[in-house]
């Protein structure tokens, strides 16, 4: 079964599924890490596993004559293997991320068919953040500018046309596609309308499901979930969850991820912002609340970012799961 069948059938049963969202592992470490913080979010049963994908990233050095030098360095690379991985471990389908960032089309078909011979069938499909030096994301010359681009690649592929044409008698993959959606907007989108069209030419390209990026207010939410249907986006609608956990993080989140952070929850955080204990607690009820109630609503997955710290998602999972 597919991750798009995983959410229909939880959609028409009327059940909430737990799934959840992992890095792979740092470059010169092995899987161990990540197996530790699988197993003990296997007992809420995860629908899936979604792995990220993660572009190139530039290193500075000083010449011994005093200059700077520039490294190309990759940090998390693995999506593809880790996820296979994950898969056979843990018998739960896994969703390995792609991004068009870096990347050719040549690039992105050698990627989905190694996913393909693994038996991964899933995949998010991302245009990715621009590279660190860039000011604003430069497509690769022979790539995609945007998530639809890609999306549309890989709907060409399940139907056997590779990028250099079709196949006679090819096998066809099957891949489910899921596409990012934004509660609150994409920063670089000039308005809520423009950012909701260009999301749902990405499910016209073929997308079956949208994950949404993190946010801490459910009204956000459920008025973007409004809009959709409104613009014609019929496809499930995943809701993003990420625990605040430090102080640090009410600035940080918005700066990363263009989230607002509700008046209730800063202030409560502030009045606690020499208590780390205290902090993690109040992000980790927040999120139990957001999660009781986009469960009552009846959405068919929560979807969360642990971040590489399980311990929260666990105490969010044992009382909502
Ligand atoms: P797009 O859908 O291409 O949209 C990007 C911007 O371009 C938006 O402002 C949109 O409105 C605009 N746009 C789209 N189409 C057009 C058009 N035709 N003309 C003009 N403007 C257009 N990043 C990673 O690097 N790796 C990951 O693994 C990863 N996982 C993520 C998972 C989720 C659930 C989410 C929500 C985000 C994730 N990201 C990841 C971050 C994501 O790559 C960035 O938010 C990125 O800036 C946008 O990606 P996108 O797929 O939404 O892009």
């Amino acid at each position: 079964m597919n991750v798009t069948d995983i959410i229909h059938g939880a959609q028409a049963q009327g059940k909430t599924c737990f799934a959840f969202e992992l890095l792979p592992p740092l470059k010169g470490d092995g899987m161990k890490g990540t197996f530790a913080m699988i197993d003990p979010l296997m007992e809420f049963d995860p629908a899936y596993i979604n792995v990220t994908f993660h572009r190139e990233g530039i290193k500075q050095s000083q010449r011994t004559d005093g200059t700077t030098e520039w490294h190309v360095v990759r940090r998390r690379p693995g999506t593809v293997g880790i996820s296979a991985a994950i898969q056979k471990k843990y018998g739960v389908e896994t969703v390995p991320h792609l991004i068009c960032g870096g990347l050719s089309r040549y690039d992105i078909e050698d990627a989905l068919i190694d996913m393909d011979f693994l038996g991964l069938h899933n995949v998010l499909a991302l245009r990715g953040d621009k590279s660190q030096n860039e000011r604003c994301f430069k497509p690769h010359p022979k790539g995609h500018a945007h998530a639809a681009g890609l999306v549309r690649q890989i709907a060409a592929m399940n139907r056997g046309e590779f990028v250099d044409g079709e196949v006679e008698e090819c096998h066809h993959s099957r891949f489910s596609v899921g596409v990012a959606g934004y509660p609150e907007t994409h920063e670089e989108a000039p308005s809520p309308e423009a950012d909701l069209r260009h999301l749902k030419e990405k499910i016209d390209a073929g997308a079956d499901y949208i994950v949404t990026q993190l946010f801490y207010d459910n009204a956000c939410f459920f008025d973007f979930v409004r809009r959709c249907r409104e613009a014609g986006i019929g496809v499930p609608i995943i809701p993003g969850i990420k625990p605040l956990a430090t102080v640090r993080h009410l600035t940080l989140l918005p700066e990363t991820f263009g989230c607002r952070i509700p008046d209730d929850l800063r202030r409560e955080v502030e009045a606690h912002r020499d208590d780390k204990a205290a902090v993690r607690r109040i992000g980790t009820e927040w999120a139990i609340a957001q999660s009781r109630e986009l469960k009552a609503a009846g959405v068919p997955v929560l979807h969360y970012y642990p971040m590489g710290k399980a311990e929260n998602i666990i105490e969010i999972a044992k009382t909502v799961f």
